[in-house]
């Protein structure tokens, strides 16, 4: 039987960068794909620049520049009336990136096979060999494969993650749907439009090839009355935006409508004997944020980082690997409820209307938020508690009339933060990880 040290199954942005990191530390690797390549899969492809920075490591940033990349070097968060400008700081490494999947994913595999990783796509994986408890291979369509290690990056319906009963925790249901198009709107500034308008959500950006992807995002209890007439609505939703809509108005849309329904966000148990779960396998959260490809590529970093500290026994890898698991669901919280936040269906309250009107007359608030978008400072030097508290005592000062509402949107914040909380002290102790089942949480 044909074999490897790790086979790694799913060879998009989390898949092909570990596999990369892992072969050139002198591992055997094989990278299997069911999809042929190009493909493209379901993504606003937004890249943060601690993302662009992995891109560049892998030797990947120059082809998918040469391919038509977009530079993103400015971002406007808008909110209703409230809006926030801010431009990357001139000396950072790498800027921000929006390349669609069909090119990204291409590049990552290319330099795979470059690196000496054994990729084969067309190939889908069933499931996962075991000997005793312990993951010792896979089984593909073309026959068994044995590995000291398998690494499931292979997104959301992880057949992985289903072969070892990975399960999930601190799940929670989706907030909004997304419909997403490309325009030949010709030459754009390098900037990312982030916005709330109403109950609806944006997200705007050049990408490659000379296109704008334009996104909507819409409460999922209305997602069925607006994609009754999907184009209309798409038409009519971009024009609440009116400097989004001059850019896209009269542009050409590239292929159809996109359309993003069925998710939820969820951590999974992430690694077991011989086995682990790295990018979307392990972890999805609201893509709003625009945050998963830089996570997978940064996860497949320390995955690798992790795995090649452990020489030896197999225990020691799976020491290892658990331990990794750990330390990724610490550095996730944030982010998870921050992206679920901004993610969140309806229309802002006057509270968080407010608490974004300081952040916006501050100064320096909008370089603060770009380094909370890059995961460079937690989102609490955004929302420090003097602009929190300041915030409420305004709203219920300008809102006397609807004072239950802000109470009640203030708990809704206070619960939000003790979940996080306490998610965060679970993982704290060594042994007292207890996953909530699926049903709890959703
Ligand atoms: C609508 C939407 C918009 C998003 N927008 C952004 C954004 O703007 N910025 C951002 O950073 N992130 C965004 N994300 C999230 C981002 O796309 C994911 O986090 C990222 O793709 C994760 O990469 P991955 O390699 O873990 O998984 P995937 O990209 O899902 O790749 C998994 C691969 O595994 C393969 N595979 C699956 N099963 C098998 C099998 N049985 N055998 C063999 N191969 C298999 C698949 O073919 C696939 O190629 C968005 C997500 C969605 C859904």
């Amino acid at each position: 039987m044909e074999s490897f040290d790790v086979v790694v199954v799913g060879g998009r942005c989390a898949g092909s960068a570990l596999a990369i990191y892992l072969a050139r530390a002198g591992a055997r690797v094989c990278l299997l794909d069911k999809a042929r390549f190009p493909s493209e899969t379901p993504s606003t492809h937004v890249i943060q620049p601690r993302g662009v920075e992995i891109l560049d490591d892998l030797g990947v940033l120059d082809p998918v520049l040469a391919r038509g990349a977009a530079r993103l070097d400015t971002l406007s968060f808008v909110n209703d009336d409230v809006r926030i400008d801010a431009a990357l700081p001139e000396d950072l490494r790498c800027p921000g990136l929006n390349v669609r999947r069909t090119v990204l994913d291409h590049a990552l595999q290319q330099a795979a096979a470059s690196a000496g990783v054994e990729v084969r796509t067309g190939c889908r994986v069933a499931g996962v060999r075991m000997s005793a408890d312990r993951v010792v291979g896979v089984e593909t369509a073309t026959g068994p494969i044995e590995a000291g290690l398998v690494i499931g990056a292979d997104g959301r319906g992880s057949v992985v993650a289903k072969s070892v009963g990975a399960r999930e925790y601190l799940a929670r249901p989706a907030g909004r749907i997304a419909i997403w198009g490309y325009f030949a709107a010709g030459p754009q500034e390098p900037r990312i439009r982030l916005g709330r308008k109403g109950d609806l959500g944006f997200l705007a950006s050049p990408t490659d090839s000379g296109l704008y992807m334009a996104v909507v995002g819409v409460d999922c209890d209305r997602a069925g009355d607006f994609n009754r007439d999907r184009e209309a609505n798409f038409r009519n939703a971009l024009k609440s935006w009116p400097e989004l809509d001059d850019i896209v108005r009269g542009a050409e849309r590239d292929g159809p409508l996109r359309v993003m329904a069925n998710w939820h966000s969820y951590f999974r148990e992430s690694a077991g004997p011989g086995w682990a779960l790295v990018g979307d396998a392990g972890q999805f959260k609201d893509f709003f944020a625009g945050q998963g490809i830089s996570d997978a590529l940064c996860q497949a970093r320390s995955l690798s980082a992790a795995i090649g500290s452990a020489t030896g026994s197999a225990l020691a890898q799976d020491e290892a690997t658990k331990k990794w698991w750990r330390a990724r669901d610490r550095s996730s919280y944030d982010m998870y409820w921050l992206a679920m936040q901004l993610g969140r269906p309806g229309a802002s309250s006057p509270l968080v209307s407010e608490v974004l009107r300081r952040i916006a007359d501050d100064p320096t608030g909008g370089a603060t938020l770009l380094k909370v978008i890059n995961r460079d400072v937690p989102s609490t030097k955004l929302f420090t508690t003097p602009r929190l508290l300041a915030a409420t005592f305004t709203t219920l000062r300008k809102y006397p009339h609807r004072r239950r509402e802000t109470l009640r949107d203030i708990r809704t914040e206070l619960a939000a933060e003790i979940e996080k909380q306490r998610a965060r002290m679970r993982s704290k102790t060594s042994d007292g990880w207890l996953p909530v089942p699926v049903g709890d949480a959703r």
